[in-house]
């Protein structure tokens, strides 16, 4: 048996396609787990409470902060954005992989404090092709949409500090990439130590 789950960071800019990517690697794997953030913006199309994100005022965020409930977090276009500390520890306490879509700045500070976490970069084809997702979203003004292409540019400079880069030119394609990386970061020795033992223990 695997001794724990896996922690894994999945980031990649506004647009690039995180959410779709791993619902559909959720259709395809039991394993996986995503963790539901708690943010201070609000709710976006058909977003539901409690389902792509707990949507939360800033004193309420401000409180978790203090009492020490979340993994880590960071502020992004003006707004908060944070991970729950407890329910991660329980998903990968129950053998998960636990995937935290979570931005550039949230990854260092996972980086730090989580050093066995696998972190991955989901790359947009090109900067065209973002341009036309966000568009397609059809859910922010002109000005929000500039700031995320800004943005944008900024974290896919940084993708070279991430441990794997996965391009979503497909979903299809995207999703076969993460399951290549579970598959073999499964195997790494550090996480099969007891697999060892029990193989010379029942001789
Ligand atoms: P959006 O507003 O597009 O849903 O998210 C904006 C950015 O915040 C995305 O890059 C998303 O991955 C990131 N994000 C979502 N949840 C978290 C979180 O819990 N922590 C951090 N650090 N970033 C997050």
């Amino acid at each position: 048996m695997i001794d724990s789950g896996i922690l894994i960071i999945l980031s990649g800019p506004s647009g690039s396609g995180k959410d779709t990517v791993l619902g559909a690697l959720m259709q395809r794997r039991s394993d996986v787990r995503v963790s539901i953030s708690m943010t201070t913006r609000e709710p976006r199309g058909q977003e539901l409470d409690g389902v792509h994100y707990y949507f939360v005022s800033r004193s309420y965020f401000e409180k978790k902060i203090a009492e020490d409930r979340m993994l880590e977090y960071a502020e992004y276009a003006g707004n908060f954005y944070g991970t729950p500390k407890d329910p991660v520890d329980e998903m990968l306490r129950a053998g998960n992989a636990v995937f935290l879509e979570i931005e550039v700045q949230g990854a260092e500070k996972i980086r730090q404090r989580y050093p066995d976490v696998i972190s991955i970069f989901l790359l947009p084809p090109s900067m065209a092709a973002l341009e036309a997702r966000l568009r397609g979203r059809n859910s922010e003004d002109e000005e929000t949409l500039q700031h995320r292409l800004v943005i944008a540019r900024e974290e896919i400079r940084r993708a070279a500090e991430y441990d794997y880069i996965v391009m979503n030119d497909t979903v299809e394609n995207a999703v076969d990439r993460i399951e290549t990386i579970i598959n073999a970061e499964k195997q790494k020795t550090c996480r099969n130590k007891t697999m060892i033992s029990e193989v010379i223990n029942n001789v």
